[in-house]
């Protein structure tokens, strides 16, 4: 129920009916609205300030999470940075001096990171600063990881070229020789058995009896296998490839066969003094692309440092060759 009010009238000096103005009305009205605003403007502030909107948790939940991920990532990516360095840092230490090749210069290394970094700037304009900067480093590492496998493929080339040589390179005695006593006339100007006249000896004789094995001194294939009257008689020749080629002088009796592929230490034949021989004797020679070379030095998988000098002063004595 509606109270009505009255006030006391000095003019009229009477109670009458209080009316009250249009206009304080409306200002009342406005009054009350704009308090009513002010406050829920403030309570409702508040309220997203620590409380937030539902939708608003899960956002702020999904970033916490990507966050998490992200700073994973960054871990991931820093072990994997740090393992990729010291790889580098063995490539060039390591590997690449044991097998005589160049070590890969840092800069070019860089250089080549250069190039790719500024490929992919320009293809992630826009993308997001996080994704960006992983995107920038896991480019980097796949950059690295590229130059290093290529410079493993290079290696293991080497790798196998170099088994493939040091095989073909000859390396051991043709005849078992442990107490050094067999080597009776070595390479140079020695007095030829025949004629008497100090003639070039081109190779090494190894006295032994007749029938003493001969082996290859290094892998090839039997290039010559027979006989050739009046100069090394029963012989073999093996190509080694790479420029090697052995000659094995004499024998009594072959075993290879033309064609054949040998390793080192393979019988070959046996020790004999067919062909211009004055005696049982093994003549070997070592060839390089065509030059006669002192087989002396190329002995060096079966004699210590102290045999080899012993050797070396064997073959040196002049004296009169065997043929
Ligand atoms: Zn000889």
């Amino acid at each position: 129920m509606k109270k009505i009010k009255y006030y006391y009238n000095t003019h009229t000096l009477r109670y009458e009916k209080l009316v009250t103005p249009l206009r304080v009305k409306l200002l009342r009205f406005f009054g009350f609205m704009a308090t009513a605003l002010v406050t829920s403007a403030i309570i409702s502030y508040f309220a997203f300030q620590f409380i937030g909107s539902p939708g608003e948790k899960l956002l702020r939940a999904e970033n916490e999470r990507l966050g998490n991920r992200y700073q994973d990532l960054r871990r991931q990516l820093d072990d994997l940075q740090q393992q990729m360095a010291e790889l580098e840092k063995r490539d060039n230490n390591v590997y690449r001096s044991i097998f005589e090749a160049e070590p890969i210069p840092d800069s070019a290394r860089a250089r080549a990171l250069e190039k790719l970094n500024a490929d992919a700037a320009v293809a992630r304009l826009g993308d997001n600063q996080l994704v960006s900067s992983i995107q920038k480093d896991l480019d980097t590492l796949g950059n690295r990881i590229k130059a290093q496998e290529k410079s493993f493929v290079q290696l293991s080339s080497l790798i196998n070229n170099k088994e493939k040589l040091l095989a073909a390179t000859p390396a051991i005695q043709p005849v078992s020789n442990k107490d050094l006593d067999r080597i009776a006339s070595g390479f140079g100007y020695r007095i030829d058995p025949i004629y008497k006249t100090i003639k070039m000896h081109a190779g090494l004789d190894f006295t032994a009896p007749q029938g003493t094995p001969i082996y290859a001194t290094a892998e090839g294939s039997v290039r010559v296998a027979g006989y050739s009257d009046g100069g090394y008689g029963n012989h073999v020749i093996v190509n080694h490839g790479y420029g090697y080629q052995t000659l094995y002088g004499h024998m009594v009796r072959i075993k290879a066969r033309a064609g054949q592929r040998v390793k080192r230490g393979e019988l070959i034949g046996y020790v004999g003094s067919t062909g211009k021989s004055t005696g049982p004797h093994l003549h070997y020679e070592v060839h390089k692309n065509g030059n006669k070379l002192d087989p002396v030095y190329f002995f060096y998988n079966d004699l210590g440092p102290e045999q080899f000098n012993e050797l070396l002063k064997r073959a040196k004595a002049s004296n009169q060759s065997f043929d």
